[in-house]
């Protein structure tokens, strides 16, 4: 009965969040029920496998949520990519730009060896921008990313035109 559970019904949406006319969507009530978020997990699990991975990719920082727990059933190994200054060691950088300014990513310089598989995994899908970014960044560490996963793709953006490697979903909204 696993099969049939609409993990939607965890998703909860916040309207005006983080500001006015945003509509938030909060994976925070999927992880609160065990059963729900270990069918989730199962899920992801299944897209993810068929891509082989060596590693996979956590943007921070909701990507950290999934990415540990599917490393440890993929049996493959995690690392993070992360706002500036929080990794210690020589870095690589990718800087893009959003709607108002700009971000940063950065990964560990030695995370990856040249030519490893990496699937990218973050929270959710929106203008793709993110993982876009989270993409070249782990092209310029030497990685051949093989893969993008996340729980929630909001469809109606067009996002994952952006972003350089096939994306799976669990959860698609217009
Ligand atoms: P994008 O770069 O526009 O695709 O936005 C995706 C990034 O913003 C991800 O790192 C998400 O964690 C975050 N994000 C954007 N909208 C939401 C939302 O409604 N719920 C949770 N995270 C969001």
């Amino acid at each position: 009965q696993h099969e049939d559970i609409d993990l939607k019904r965890y998703i909860r949406n916040i309207p005006d969040f983080p500001k006015p006319g945003i509509l938030f969507y909060d994976i925070s009530t999927l992880m609160r029920e065990p059963d729900a978020w270990q069918i989730a997990m199962g899920r992801l699990a299944r897209q993810i496998a068929p891509w082989e991975p060596d590693m996979l990719a956590a943007v921070e920082s909701r990507g950290f949520l999934t990415a540990a727990p599917l490393a440890d059933r993929l049996g493959c190994g995690m690392l993070m990519l992360r706002k500036p200054g929080k990794l210690p060691g020589a870095t690589i950088s990718h800087t893009y730009d959003l709607e108002y300014g700009s971000d940063t990513l950065q990964i560990q310089a030695d995370a990856i060896k040249p030519g490893q598989r990496v699937v990218v995994m973050d929270d959710l899908l929106a203008t793709g921008g993110t993982l876009a970014a989270s993409v070249t960044l782990l092209q310029k560490a030497g990685a051949q990313v093989v893969g993008a996963s996340v729980l929630v793709e909001l469809t109606g953006l067009g996002g994952r035109a952006k972003v350089d490697a096939p994306v799976k979903t669990l959860l698609s909204y217009e």
